[in-house]
């Protein structure tokens, strides 16, 4: 009987921890995505304000279109110009004003990896250029 207790006790706690751990690691990974996203406003940023060339240059490889799912306005926090339509869609409360890291999201690949997929874009792989033949 005491055996039987202690064994139920011992697997409660196992559960109790194993569900601790598994609350600690997406805490965990929230942040570091959190972080991701931080960081990829900044460098959104400076791309879109310094670096136009660049910038350029790496939309040329983006296709698809905007499903106006507006995950892109809540990185890190939701914008206060973002309004939820009852469809499901969102819409710009500055769409004519927004600044240049909005109106170009997402210039890299890793920018759609910030909004957990849901960004209907994607990018293709940079074209190679072959040589002149001799
Ligand atoms: S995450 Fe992508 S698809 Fe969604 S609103 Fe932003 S740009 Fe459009």
């Amino acid at each position: 009987m005491k055996n039987t207790r202690s064994a139920a006790a011992t697997k409660q706690r196992t559960f109790e921890e194993r569900l601790a751990q598994r609350l600690r690691s997406r805490k965990i990974s929230d942040a570091k995505l959190r972080a991701r996203q931080a960081q990829g406003k900044i460098r959104r940023f400076v791309n879109t304000n310094f670096f136009k060339a660049e910038t350029v240059a790496s939309l040329s490889l983006r296709r698809g279109e905007c499903n106006r799912c507006g995950a892109c306005c809540e990185l890190v926090f939701k914008c206060p110009f973002l309004k939820k339509n009852s469809d499901g869609s969102s819409t710009c409360g500055i769409y004519e004003n927004r600044p240049n890291s909005c109106r170009l999201f997402p210039i890299e690949p890793r920018d759609i990896m910030e909004v957990r997929g849901t960004c209907s874009y994607y990018f293709i792989e940079k074209p190679v250029r072959l040589g002149k033949a001799s």
